[in-house]
């Protein structure tokens, strides 16, 4: 069965879609931690990040890469935080996490936002 992940990138269920290429995918994370917050997936079904292909890491890194500086332009952080879980849902995938100090990265805290929030910011850091 496909992961929600994979479901999320077929377009079978919404997202925030932040940006896309033939093999990754961008998308807002439905419980932020902060506003921005993005996760990167690749489009291929794999459970954990390190499991991935050295190339193919690597071309992830460099999409995650391009999403994080607009997300750094767009957002008016001082950093964007690269973060792997990957406890939750069984896809690989990396949190990109706006920040201005260290205690920005707190997973227990979470955003309200907005369904036209979500939207909003989605549309600011699209690709
Ligand atoms: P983890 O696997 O521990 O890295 O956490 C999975 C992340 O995916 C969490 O931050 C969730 O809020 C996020 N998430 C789960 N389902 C969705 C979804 N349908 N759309 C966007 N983000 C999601």
């Amino acid at each position: 069965m496909a992961t929600i992940f994979s479901r999320i990138a077929m377009g079978e269920i919404p997202c925030y879609k932040v940006a896309e290429n033939d093999e990754f995918f961008a998308f807002l994370d439905i419980n932020p931690i902060q506003k921005g917050h993005t996760l990167v997936i690749p489009k291929e079904e794999v459970d954990y990040l390190f499991d991935i292909d050295d190339e193919k890491l690597g071309r992830m890194m460099v999409f995650a890469k391009q999403v994080a500086a607009q997300i750094k332009s767009k957002m008016g952080c001082r950093r964007v935080a690269v973060v792997v879980l990957g406890l939750e849902v069984p896809h690989a995938h990396i949190h990109l996490i706006p920040i201005n100090e260290e205690k920005d990265v707190d997973f227990k805290v979470k955003q309200q936002l907005s369904e036209d929030e979500f939207k909003l910011i989605a549309e600011q850091i699209k690709l």
